[in-house]
């Protein structure tokens, strides 16, 4: 069965590329039924945080990537971790190194210079017929794995094809440090053994680590998941993306009004398609996701299209769903949303919004404090054949049968055409007299939404 896994380091927030990597390993498991796996890698103290752990769980939250088992802490498995590390000693597959740091520098140093790849030179390195140094008084050893010193380490990658590196390019990792404390890429090992991942699904900037990783659980006799390294993403400009192209911070998108639909939508395509469809729905992703279809080449963050994304996702919400999401914007801008039936006022304007920020922004014309038009608005357009238009408008919309958009429509049409007037000479002094403001969405709906009550009492006031 298909076990996927997604690890993040817990440094901060959870940004767009961490939360697409992690997209696609959720869809990939759930296309075939099989286990999504969160992991928190803390390894780093000084860089992890609580705040961070935090801010990965409401993200994958937010965007519906529950995992199935987890999240597991790698900080909890630091027995572990030693005791296959021990296990590694005992069986010749790992060994002590007593070189010093300065040492080791300067046999990189020494590799450099005769023009190859800095490495560790194997001093410690134990071999039949090989006698090694004598141990040095008060220095406390790392461990070593034993790399294998010949041929080449190579896999098929899901998304990049057939990568192989030689082995001679690659030195004994250092699997434990002085202080016994496991390093980064054993722990990923350990991890991804015992939790019997099927499917490594990351980021490109880890090819460099796989061979490394292949062989230790090639020598720790462990089934090799697939690996699949899927490229960065880019910023409109061609650059890594960064704070410097906008937010990166997905929560940061919850916060600005998108929906979290939209951006699981979004994210998917950057980087894996489904022939030319642009909207899918999640069911969709599930049914349709492929390692086949995730691109080689580096996909670009586009604003626009996430902006078009969010505003179809909008478009086709129910009102009332709208309205629930809507609300609590409202709120914030210290506008009441229960003052207006929101339902109609999101129907009014969710074919014009991109974010609910803006529907939110919308709808504070029912939510908001009334205003009424400023001085400058008001002699410029309340003037006396306004006046007089406005009169007539109440008379007749105080027995108006019915309240509708429809009928208020209507009857300004009828007032336009018996007083020989565009549109406009009508529309801005209702709009002024009843909303305090010059523009507004239609004005039939408008009014309808307002009701006759606040209507008739705002024209009353003018
Ligand atoms: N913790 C690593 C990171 O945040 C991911 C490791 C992996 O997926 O193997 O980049």
């Amino acid at each position: 069965a298909v076990r996927t896994r997604f690890a993040p380091s817990p440094t901060g927030y959870l940004h767009l590329g961490g939360a697409r990597t992690a997209l696609f390993s959720w869809a990939f498991a759930r296309h075939h039924k099989g286990t999504f796996i969160l992991r928190i890698e803390d390894t780093d103290l000084e860089r992890s945080t609580p705040e961070a752990v935090q801010a990965i769980l409401d993200s994958m939250a937010w965007l519906d990537m529950q995992p199935d088992e987890g999240p597991f802490y790698q900080m909890q498995r630091m027995d572990r971790y030693r005791e296959v590390v021990q296990d590694m000693l005992d069986q010749g597959k790992a060994y002590y190194c007593y070189s010093s740091t300065e040492e080791v520098e300067a046999m990189r140093e020494k590799a450099r210079a005769a023009g190859l790849k800095p490495r560790y030179d194997g001093t410690w390195r134990p071999e039949t017929g090989k006698t090694l140094p004598s141990i040095p008084a008060d220095r406390k050893p790392v461990v070593r794995f034993k790399n294998p010193q010949e041929g080449v380490t190579g896999w098929n990658d899901l998304v990049k094809g057939q990568i192989s590196f030689d082995n001679s390019e690659l030195d004994d990792l250092v699997i434990a440090r002085p202080d016994g404390t496991p390093t980064y890429n054993f722990c990923v090992v350990v991890d991804d053994w015992d939790m019997k991942i099927t499917h490594v699904l990351r980021g490109d900037d880890h090819v460099n680590n796989t061979p490394r990783q292949i062989n230790i659980l090639r020598a720790l006799g462990a089934t090799l998941p697939e690996y699949g390294h899927v490229p960065m993403i880019l910023g409109p400009d061609g650059e890594k993306l960064s704070k410097r192209h906008g937010a990166v911070n997905v929560m940061e998108y919850d916060n600005d009004g998108y929906l979290p639909e939209a951006m699981v939508n979004y994210l998917a395509r950057l980087g894996w398609s489904h022939g030319n469809d642009e909207l899918f729905t999640r069911e969709q992703l599930v049914e349709w996701f492929d390692t086949r279809n995730l691109t080689k080449s580096a996909a670009q963050w586009d604003p626009k299209k996430l902006n078009w994304v969010n505003a179809q996702y909008i478009k086709n919400s129910g009102d009332a769903d709208l309205a629930a999401r809507v609300a609590p914007r409202i709120l914030k801008m210290n506008g009441d949303p229960q003052a207006v039936d929101l339902p109609a006022v999101m129907a009014l304007l969710k074919d014009r919004a991109e974010t609910l920020n803006q529907l939110a922004e919308g709808a504070m014309l029912f939510c908001g404090a009334y205003a009424p038009a400023a001085a400058e608005l008001r002699t410029e357009h309340l003037d006396e054949p306004a006046r007089a238009l406005l009169s007539r408008f109440e008379e007749q919309a105080k027995a108006l049968p019915e309240w509708t958009s429809e009928s208020l429509d209507a009857l300004i049409k009828a007032l336009l055409a018996e007083h020989g007037v565009k549109m406009p000479k009508l529309a801005i002094p209702l709009r002024l007299a009843v909303t305090g403001q010059k523009q507004t969405p239609a004005i039939g709906a408008v009014l309808a939404i307002l009701g006759r009550d606040l209507v008739l009492e705002r024209l009353a006031a003018v």
